[in-house]
């Protein structure tokens, strides 16, 4: 499929909605990125990061346990292996060695959770380039150790204070550092969202998860799987994923949205699944779904995933939704919660959060599925960061029983 067209848009969203202060900025950066992906030396470079120091390609894992119990055959691609332990890397580099190749010296990006500002600290820390990382000071506290490890790696933390002090503002003082020092600076974006080319370009540096995917399950079962699977923040690692599959128009796409607390308690963050509140409007530079009040105010999302917490989605999932090329459906905080447990009880593998959610969709529907069907889980990243909200919620966890496999 050849999405974006020249102005970034796949269909009627994404596109570049920025104040014309940004517009040198953003191009210089659209044009880099033409000039660079094709450019030998920079592939050659970055495939060498990708496989000597990130750890690629990721393992497929076969679940034999989780297979025979749910009646379907179950595969992970391993994410979580990736060095720093999340896909947010393979961007992260793409990107910092980009900005090398433009002849910047520092990087700045905003971080909610923190997990995006730990990729940027590591690439930084790599190649070499300063790094100053956005934060609200409410997310700070809640995410203390984040912010240490991003000091440990040299990365300078910058507290945010304005509004809700939490991702959206950091996003807001990101690009007004920007504004004024893009000539040495590149904003190193975290997901498939902001103006064109961001979410071209984070797809493509994710793409390498759907490449490797492609070949490991044409070695390891011979055919392409009968569905993907995978949660949808912003989007990356579900579109790094689906890409390379969207022509094979018989491999099922779904995207796990997070569902909180439940679509009609209004605490979620599934842009698409509400119907009342997500709608069409403009977040950050992009058009696509925005969880909105009536007045188009933004909305404030929840869920028990940080990853998973943000008002708007990546414009790509936008668009395969409306062609009906990808599904979109979500699990709540609870399922996510009781994915957890059994994917750490059967398999030995303790899963992030956000990645817990596209685990709980796919067990709870594994009886859709024949027993010599494919599925394929996108990993996205481990449960250690997750231990804190794990623990709080253990006692709630002890009541779950509704993913389990009939007996
Ligand atoms: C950030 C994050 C996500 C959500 O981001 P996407 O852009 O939707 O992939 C999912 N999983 C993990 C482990 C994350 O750190």
């Amino acid at each position: 499929m050849d999405y974006p067209d020249k102005r970034g848009k796949f269909g009627e969203y994404g596109g570049r909605f920025i104040p014309e202060v940004l517009m040198e900025a953003i191009q210089d950066l659209e044009d880099a990125y033409e000039r660079f992906k094709e450019d030998p030396h920079f592939k050659s470079d970055l495939e060498n990061l990708l496989q000597n120091y990130a750890g690629r390609p990721t393992p497929l894992t076969y679940c034999s346990r989780l297979s025979s119990e749910y009646g379907v055959r179950i595969y992970l691609k391993r994410e979580d292996l990736a060095h720093t332990g999340a896909h947010k890397i393979n961007n992260a580099l793409g990107q910092g060695l980009l900005a090398k190749y433009m002849g910047k010296k520092r990087l700045i990006a905003e971080t909610g959770a923190g997990q995006h500002g730990v990729a940027t600290a590591t690439a930084g820390a790599k190649l070499g380039l300063k790094t100053d990382v956005y934060m609200g000071t409410v997310d700070m506290k809640r995410q203390e150790l984040n912010v240490f490890r991003m000091q440990l790696l040299g990365a300078n933390v910058i507290p945010v204070t304005s509004g809700s002090k939490t991702l959206k503002d950091a996003i807001n003082e990101a690009m007004r550092d920007w504004v004024s020092s893009f000539p040495s600076t590149h904003y190193l974006l975290g997901s498939v969202l902001g103006p064109h080319p961001y979410p071209m370009m984070v797809r493509d540096f994710q793409s390498v998860i759907g490449r490797e995917t492609r070949e490991q399950i044409m070695r390891q079962e011979g055919r392409l799987p009968t569905a993907l699977i995978a949660c949808v923040g912003g989007g990356s690692n579900a579109i790094g994923l689906f890409y390379e599959f969207i022509e094979d128009t018989e491999v099922e796409l779904v995207g796990v949205e997070a569902g909180g607390e439940g679509i009609k308690s209004g605490r979620h963050a599934a842009r698409f699944a509400d119907k009342k509140l997500g709608k069409k409007g403009i977040l950050h530079g992009t058009r696509t779904f925005v969880l909105q009040d009536e007045y188009g105010q933004i909305y404030n999302t929840h869920s028990i995933s940080a990853g998973l917490d943000y008002s708007a989605v990546g414009p790509e999932h936008s668009l395969l939704r409306d062609l009906k090329r990808a599904k979109y459906s979500y699990a709540t905080d609870e399922e996510a919660l009781e994915a957890v447990k059994i994917l750490s009880e059967k398999e030995g593998i303790l899963p992030a959060l956000e990645s817990a959610h596209a685990v709980a969709y796919a067990l709870k529907n594994a009886d859709k599925y024949d027993k010599n069907d494919v599925i394929i889980i996108n990993l996205s990243g481990r449960g250690d960061k997750d231990i804190d909200t794990i623990m709080d919620n253990i006692e709630r966890m002890r009541r779950l029983e509704n993913l389990r496999p009939p007996r």
